[in-house]
């Protein structure tokens, strides 16, 4: 079973917490056991597991990306965006996820964030669930 989402981003760089979306695609698929592998598709966005409770662990991280790969340095990348193309590999494209006794294995702390870093846009976040 392949699941495509459809997520909508706010601001330029926003990290937008799609737990609830992909819990709900786990959920929908019946597998009590297995795998659940949330790719994004996109160049300039992509994906981290993180705290979900305080906020601030999000700017830390979108702060520290921004060191390494600021706005206004000097890229090769001629479409303007390339301090987005950095980050998002950065951050990578995707997250393998246990399933266990229905729901995903997370940790108390744990939620799944797609990281956009051009937006404000629509992104699209591809779930495969397996079976074990
Ligand atoms: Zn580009």
């Amino acid at each position: 079973m392949l699941q495509r989402l459809k997520v909508s981003t706010s601001s330029r760089i926003d990290l937008v917490n799609i737990t609830q979306k992909v819990e709900h695609v786990t959920n929908a698929s019946g597998v009590t056991s297995g795998i659940c592998y949330v790719f994004v598709p996109h160049t300039t966005a992509g994906i981290t597991l993180n705290e979900n409770a305080d906020q601030g662990v999000l700017l830390d991280i979108v702060e520290r990306l921004s060191s390494i790969a600021p706005e206004g340095a000097r890229y090769h990348h001629m479409e303007g965006n390339g301090p987005a193309h950095v980050k998002a590999s950065l951050m990578g494209h995707s997250e393998p996820l246990l399933i266990e006794n229905g729901s995903l294995v997370l940790g108390t702390w744990q939620g799944i964030f797609l990281c956009e870093f051009d937006g404000p846009r629509e992104r699209q976040v591809i779930i495969k669930v397996v079976e074990d």
